[in-house]
């Protein structure tokens, strides 16, 4: 008997990870041998602090090798909790049993979805938004609404927005500041405005708040800071992108009660826990607070200083158009109109790459193809070369 594979009906419409794709490309043509500036990848491009390392080296020494709780190891649970609670500003104080530890916030952000939204709910997704987000949305067969923003408001979307959005079958929306792809940070009173929308209607909220801790110009304000209840609130937060730690794959959920444990049921029969080797690390990090202070601000100063080097450089350009990068590592470049084609980002980025050698992801996959995301978490002098033969390719200078 012969078997075509057919994908079934939960796949049918998946596209594969974009920005992962672009991650891959640009690592396969290093490795052939190719010059590539790569603006494409999200990822710091520092080392885990050394005593996050450690910490993991002397954890497993001592025997975390074995399953843990599904939800995640208590100490960690507690660590983040804690963490957490510093945020709060009012509120009950958050309990580790509202805190599910997972495989990277992507599991955090998955669990929350399929665990939220169902076959015929709503979801609005201020757009453009990370591309993973209107996936998720699909897998739990949800409709996903992207809501997109204005350029003139750095592409944020406003309450109005969500309001002409919205539908009574309008579940939850999924809210990034900083914004993976735009850099763009949410005021805090634009995010109370939005918190306040959300509580009024009773729509979850996932707040993806990966980006937190890596944000200039005055900060970027949480969730739970602002929020005036969290009967509504999922907050995803996870240790890869402040602390360096992408391949340790730790990401944790801040949720109500019963909406944890349903996200732990589903866990249970998905992945189990976390790797615990990881969890002991995170543990570190969270729990060692000055030394993780230390790491994270020097880094995150490093991140500034290529931040404001990148603006230089596309300030020599005046006809270059970007949303102002406020947090996270990227700058969101405007390319309408690129020689014509449909699809000005996919050109854009395809065109750069072959004629600049430089890796960036286009637009599309944020739902917004007159746009490719530049990430400048990557040394200095990469980012700056890499940025203004971005602006050399669009201008045609
Ligand atoms: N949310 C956003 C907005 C991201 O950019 C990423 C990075 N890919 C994630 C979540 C997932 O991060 P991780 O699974 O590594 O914690
Ligand atoms: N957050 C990163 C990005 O957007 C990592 C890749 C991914 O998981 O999508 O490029």
């Amino acid at each position: 008997m012969s078997l075509t594979f057919q994908p079934s009906e939960n796949i049918a419409r998946l596209k594969e990870s974009a920005t992962l794709a672009v991650a891959a490309k640009a690592r396969a043509l290093k490795a052939a041998g190719q010059a590539i500036i790569d603006l494409g990848a999200g990822e710091p491009d520092f080392d885990t602090p050394a005593f996050i390392r450690e910490a993991a080296v002397q954890a497993l020494a001592e025997g975390a090798t074995r399953y843990t709780n599904t939800e995640g190891i208590l100490p960690l649970r507690e660590a983040i909790a804690a963490d957490a609670n510093r945020l709060q500003a009012q509120g009950t104080p958050i309990t580790p049993a509202e805190v599910v530890v997972s495989n990277g916030s992507k599991q955090s952000l998955y669990n929350a979805v399929v665990c939220c939204f169902g076959p015929g709910d709503e979801v609005l997704i201020p757009t453009p938004a990370w591309t993973s987000y209107y996936e998720m949305v699909e897998l739990a067969r949800a409709v996903s609404v992207p809501v997109f923003g204005d350029a003139a408001n750095s592409l944020k979307v406003t309450v109005a927005q969500l309001e002409a959005a919205a539908t009574p079958r309008t579940k939850g929306l999924m809210l990034c500041s900083p914004s993976n792809p735009t850099g763009a940070v949410y005021s805090p009173d634009e995010l109370s405005a939005i918190l306040a929308l959300a509580a009024a209607r009773g729509w979850w909220v996932l707040a993806d708040e990966i980006y937190l801790r890596i944000a200039y110009d005055g900060g970027a304000r949480s969730a739970l800071e602002l929020a005036t209840t969290r009967e509504n609130l999922i907050v995803i937060n996870g240790v890869a992108k402040a602390y360096a730690m992408t391949g340790w794959r730790i990401g944790w959920t801040i949720a109500p009660v019963a909406v944890s444990r349903a996200m732990t049921a589903l866990q249970s029969h998905t992945t189990s826990n976390a790797a615990a080797v990881s969890q002991y690390a995170a543990l570190a990090a969270l729990a060692r607070r000055d030394e993780a202070d230390a790491a994270v601000n020097a880094m995150v100063a490093s991140f500034r200083q290529r931040r404001d080097a990148v603006v230089r450089a596309l300030s020599a350009f005046p006809s270059v158009r970007y949303v102002h990068p406020a947090g996270a590592f990227y700058v969101y470049i405007n390319v309408e109109g690129f020689r014509g084609a449909a699809d000005p980002g996919a050109a854009f980025a395809a065109a750069v790459l072959e004629e600049q050698q430089v890796a960036v992801v286009p637009g599309g996959a944020f739902l917004t193809p007159h746009w490719i995301r530049a990430s400048y978490a990557t040394s200095e002098h990469i980012a700056v070369e890499g940025v203004t033969r971005i602006a050399r390719c669009l201008t045609g200078a």
